[in-house]
């Protein structure tokens, strides 16, 4: 069982919250859009045409984003946030806009062509904002080339010198917005390296009881709602206290490294490996009957007991385990599953160690 694996349905829907969030963010600009076409229009300083165009597209467009938001389609695409669609309808309308407002206006509409590339630092790489801020100055250069063969420009000079100023002003802001992603990414990936050590033992690398608690318990759900087996394994290493007393905490210690590696190397895939307390283990085995688990149960328990622990300079030292083993029944908590295969365990010391005792079956 892999941490990944257990991703569950609860980080679905704050995920899926927030990119709603967010397309309601981008969305407000339109709003604000909207009134001021409309008023520039009345005012003679936007083109009627260009003004209908912007609130078309606006309109549909969002009612579009927003329709694949609220039916979960978006999840269909690489990028569910639809970051990229998102920020070429910012774009496109800006574009418009600019297209269709006056000499006067146009320089103040062209500073929104600023807010998606921000928008776009959330989530897309630098080099999809290069990209973007390349299709916005080309598409800025082809939106001055159709207002001079329609209308002509009032002042090309000084328009073509507006154009290279917010081609430079996109640069910059992608260069920026280039070091906002790599330190997003590195947050990203120390939240990630946080949560993988927060989840470890740190002597063996075996998960802890944290994750135990955190991972577990949406599996044996699982496992009961589909009626699949699944059993838990508790080992305990005998006399563990000798080792530690004879040989030092040094060489204790590279010992339960080294029988974590031994159960380790018997495991599949599926399985997890906890170390449950100081020289005690949780093995769980999900898809497996008390008769697989009892089989494991054994080999591992042979394999210890005929291959001794060679520390570095030192005699080998013989290591046994006694393993208590239960399987999870239909309304058994992850506490009763492993108190069942405690006792079981317990039971194994009690009958001589080095042994496996399945639970239920103990006197
Ligand atoms: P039993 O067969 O009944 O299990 O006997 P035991 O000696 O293994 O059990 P006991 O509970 O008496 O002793 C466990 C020992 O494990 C005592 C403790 O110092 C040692 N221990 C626990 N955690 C660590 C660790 O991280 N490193 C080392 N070196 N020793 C540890
Ligand atoms: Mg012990
Ligand atoms: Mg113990």
């Amino acid at each position: 069982m892999s941490a990944d694996q257990t991703t569950s349905n609860s980080g679905y829907l704050p995920r899926q919250q927030l990119r709603i969030r967010r397309w309601l963010m981008a969305s407000s600009f339109y709003i604000v859009g909207v009134p001021f076409v409309w008023y520039g229009w009345k005012q003679g300083q936007m083109a009627p045409l260009a003004s209908l165009l912007f609130v078309l597209l606006a309109v549909l467009g969002n009612g579009l984003l927003y329709w694949l938001f609220r039916s979960g389609r978006n999840n269909r695409y690489a990028d569910p946030s639809l970051t990229t669609p998102q920020m070429l309808l910012a774009i496109v309308s800006t574009l418009i806009f600019t297209g269709g407002a006056s000499a006067t206006l146009r320089p103040t509409v062209s500073l929104g062509l600023l807010a998606p590339l921000i928008f776009g630092c959330f989530q897309l790489q630098q080099r999809q904002l290069i990209r973007l801020a390349l299709f916005a100055i080309g598409g800025y250069g082809l939106m001055l080339l159709t207002v001079e063969i329609s209308s002509g420009l009032h002042q090309p000079v000084v328009e073509l010198v507006h154009w290279a100023g917010l081609s430079l002003m996109l640069g910059a802001f992608v260069a920026i917005c280039g070091e906002i992603t790599r330190m997003r990414d590195r947050q990203r990936q120390l939240a990630a390296q946080l949560q993988e050590s927060a989840d470890r033992d740190p002597l063996t690398g075996l998960y802890n009881r944290r994750w135990l608690a955190r991972q577990v318990p949406p599996m044996l759900q699982l496992a009961q709602r589909h009626q699949r087996p699944y059993c838990a394994c508790m080992l305990d290493i005998d006399h563990f206290k000798l080792i530690n007393d004879q040989h030092g905490h040094l060489t204790g210690d590279s010992a339960l490294q080294w029988v974590s590696a031994q159960i380790g190397n018997h495991l599949r895939k599926t399985d997890a490996l906890i170390r449950a307390g100081g020289e005690e283990f949780l093995l769980l085995l999900p898809e497996t009957d008390l008769h697989g688990a009892h089989e494991l149960a054994e080999r591992i328990c042979q394999h210890l007991g005929s291959h001794p622990f060679a520390p570095a300079h030192q005699a080998p030292l013989a290591i046994t385990v006694s393993i208590g083993v239960a399987a999870l029944h239909p309304t058994d908590t992850l506490d009763h599953l492993i108190a069942c295969a405690d006792n079981a365990m317990y039971a194994a010391k009690q009958q001589g160690r080095n042994r496996v005792v399945l639970a239920g079956s103990q006197a």
